[in-house]
């Protein structure tokens, strides 16, 4: 028996994981004790994992057209068919879709081969769905996108506010940590501010069920307190920021007294009178954040917002003290480090960082290969969808992700995948709604299978190792990318032969004329480069920066103050507070995950043990709104909108408040027919974030 130390594939906690195996199969996993993020622990998805392979399922043979082929013939069409696209509409008629499952090696690929070779932007993920708000916050107040806390910030604070996020269920290796704290130091308060009375309440020493919606004015009211009630850190505002006047100003444009905040949040006074009062007074305050905050068409300006109030106090960069948002994906934030998003040209630099074009053009540059890289920014996921519909984009490569299913308005995405000329999807398993769209499926290796990195919610790079050799005529995503860029003439830019390769060249590029501005020092993660395939191999797992400054790694940012803007100031925000224009008639349709489940269950519906937790799709809503519409426990009902229709089982709870709605996003066509979750989602999105506003769709509800 073997036992090989990896990373859990699943959430953005980043979990070590030891799997005992033969070379056939893995027989068990626990959880790793050496490993930081999770010291052993690890929840039921992740203890599961080994029920989830085997051969069976599994897309072992890429087809053309309908047609299984071999590999090098299905390698031989992706390139042909790319280069007549590229003579006949341009390179800017191509776009790749990837995805926060991806490794980080895969997506530094990805993002060379699109950006820099084939020259086109339009180069987005996934992780648009899950975070993007919280980068473009991160980029408003700090200047980078850079996450400050670590996860021992966690169980160091003595006031940790969870904002839009069932972390129990979603995140639960933390919950663990989190309510294993506060064991040991009851004096740990927690806060729970969401909609629904999730899993979550069950630490919680109060609970705000605010509308939703409400965010905004609970933070802006909450900056408004800290003024009133000498709650602010002048010091560090005069010294470290710039715009509190501004923020604080727009804060106290609405009413903003306690009684009047609660009753548009829909809140009782004392409840937000005393969360008020708790963070006034304690200085080692985290605010976690998730999905809740950031799948808002104002998703950018709640971040900004619970950062303003961390600003305005003080309560940055020191142990237990922080603004959190914790990612949904393993390597949501690898991605983030290469460039993997639209508006992100590579390496953590904008389009418009100075000098950014010209110094990656040169790091890219071979003797015989000068890259094209764009000028501008590309389509975000929705905007991208968009382009298919109008023509603009003629081939799209689908990387290791579902979006028939996944991404909002599921029905027009499913018209625009098939409109679309050449749709290639790399997969790994055969229950992937969007296979049924591709010109081309090229089979991918999965986790079992991949060696590479990923990065977890706190900065922290982990390494997973393979353990199996891929099925049937599985590859990895970076071989099949290098392969393809090969055939269009790109081939002396992508001569890897292993993982360890792209890594260095990744930690290289981190460095290269790396100046420490526009908070470049921050990604830094040059330290790290030169490792050969031994030392690739015995990585322990290191939060980034990780340079000559750190080179043990960097647990929490801006201990110094010293933030990545210009000035080096953080910045606070205004945020104009917007009234709800919600339709009385029609219910607000919350959406989130489960405890047993994975995005669009391809892979975590392959275990019996996860499948018992929730057996079918279902609705919850609140006792007396199915009292009023004569639905029962268990009654099959439908929900109904202009784009869709959704069936589920009515689970009746009183957690849920009156006149909103909570599905499950996981179940796709391979395992209902009882409809998607993201048939009745919207395509709204944040202004500046592009990311759909996931949970406040309107519809209406009716038992059958
Ligand atoms: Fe995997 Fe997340 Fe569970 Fe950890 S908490 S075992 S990373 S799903």
């Amino acid at each position: 028996m073997i036992t090989t130390a990896t990373t859990c594939p699943y959430c953005g906690v980043g979990c070590g994981v030891l799997v005992q195996h033969d070379r056939q199969m893995p027989i068990a996993v626990s959880g790793d004790r050496a490993h930081p993020a999770n010291f052993g622990r690890l929840c039921v998805k992740g203890s599961a994992l080994h029920e989830t392979l085997g051969e069976h399922g599994r897309v072992l043979h890429p087809r053309v057209d309908g047609v299984e082929t071999r590999w090098d013939d299905a390698i031989d069409a992706v390139v042909t068919r790319l280069r007549a696209t590229i003579e006949r509409h341009g390179a800017e008629s191509v776009a790749g879709y990837l995805s926060g499952q991806l490794l980080t090696e895969d997506y530094y690929v990805a993002n060379k081969l699109f950006k820099g070779f084939i020259g086109t932007p339009h180069l987005d993920t996934n992780s648009r769905l899950c975070m993007a708000s919280a980068v473009a916050g991160h980029k408003r107040a700090f200047g980078a996108d850079a996450v400050p806390c670590c996860y021992e910030d966690l169980e160091q604070a003595r006031l940790l506010v969870i904002v839009g996020s069932n972390l129990a269920w979603n995140h639960p290796v933390l919950f663990q940590r989190v309510s294993e704290a506060k064991r040991r130091d009851p004096a740990l308060k927690v806060v729970v501010i969401d909609p629904r009375m999730t899993e979550t309440c069950e630490i919680a020493d109060l609970f705000l069920g605010l509308r939703t919606g409400g965010d905004i004015r609970l933070f802006n009211g909450l900056l408004a307190y800290l003024s009133r009630e000498d709650g602010l850190n002048r010091d560090f505002i005069r010294t470290h920021t710039e715009g509190f006047e501004e923020a604080l100003a727009e804060a106290q444009r609405a009413p903003d007294t306690v009684a009047e905040i609660a009753k548009a949040c829909g809140l009782a006074p004392t409840s937000v009178e005393t969360f008020y009062r708790w963070f006034a007074r304690e200085p080692r305050v985290v605010t976690l954040f998730s999905q809740g905050t950031n799948q808002s068409d104002r998703g950018t300006d709640r971040v900004n917002a619970i950062i303003n109030c961390h600003l305005a106090g003080g309560r940055i960069g020191y142990p237990g003290a922080g603004p959190f948002s914790i990612t949904g994906q393993p390597n949501a934030m690898g991605g983030r480090e290469v460039g993997g998003l639209a508006n992100q040209l590579a390496a953590h630099m904008d389009y418009h960082t100075p000098g950014a074009l010209e110094r990656v053009t040169r790091f890219w540059a071979t003797p015989a290969l000068t890259p094209r890289l764009p000028s501008a920014p590309g389509h975000k996921a929705v905007a991208l969808i968009e382009a298919l519909e109008r023509g603009e984009i003629q081939a799209l490569w689908v990387m290791a992700t579902n979006p028939a299913v996944s991404l909002p308005d599921s029905q027009r995405v499913r018209r625009a995948l098939e409109r679309c000329p050449l749709v290639i999807v790399s997969e790994a398993m055969e229950s992937a709604d969007t296979l049924a769209y591709a010109d081309i499926v090229l089979p991918a290796s999965s986790w079992a299978e991949k060696d590479g990195t990923v990065t977890n919610s706190e900065r922290r790079i982990s390494r997973q190792r393979g353990m199996l050799p891929p099925p049937g005529e599985a590859r990895h995503d970076w071989q099949a990318l290098c392969e393809v860029a090969a055939g269009l003439g790109y081939g002396d830019a992508f001569d890897y032969q292993a993982p360890w390769q792209i890594f260095d060249e990744h930690a290289r590029l981190s460095g290269f004329e790396n100046d420490d501005t526009h908070g470049r020092r921050l990604f830094d993660i040059s330290a790290l480069a030169g490792l050969d395939a031994a030392g690739y191999d015995a990585l322990a797992p290191i939060q980034w920066p990780v340079n000559a400054r750190a080179p043990h790694g960097t647990s929490r940012l801006f201990e110094d103050a010293r933030f990545a803007t210009p000035n080096h100031r953080a910045r606070l925000v205004p945020i104009v507070d917007e009234a709800d224009t919600a339709a009385d008639r029609d219910f607000i349709l919350n959406t989130g995950r489960i405890r047993d489940q994975w995005h669009t269950m391809t892979r975590t519906a392959r275990s019996t043990r996860l499948n018992r937790h929730r057996a079918e799709p279902f609705v919850e809503l609140h006792p007396d709104d199915a009292a009023a519409l004569k639905i029962r426990q268990d009654a099959l009902v439908r929900l109904d909108n202009p784009r869709g229709s959704f069936l589920g089982r009515a689970r009746l709870m009183p957690g849920q408040r009156r006149g909103e709605l909570f599905v499950p996003i996981h179940w796709n066509h391979h395992f209902t027919t009882a409809g998607l979750a993201s048939a009745l989602t919207e395509r709204r999105c944040d202004p500046i974030s592009g990311q759909p506003a996931s949970k406040s769709a309107r519809v209406r509800i009716m038992a059958l």
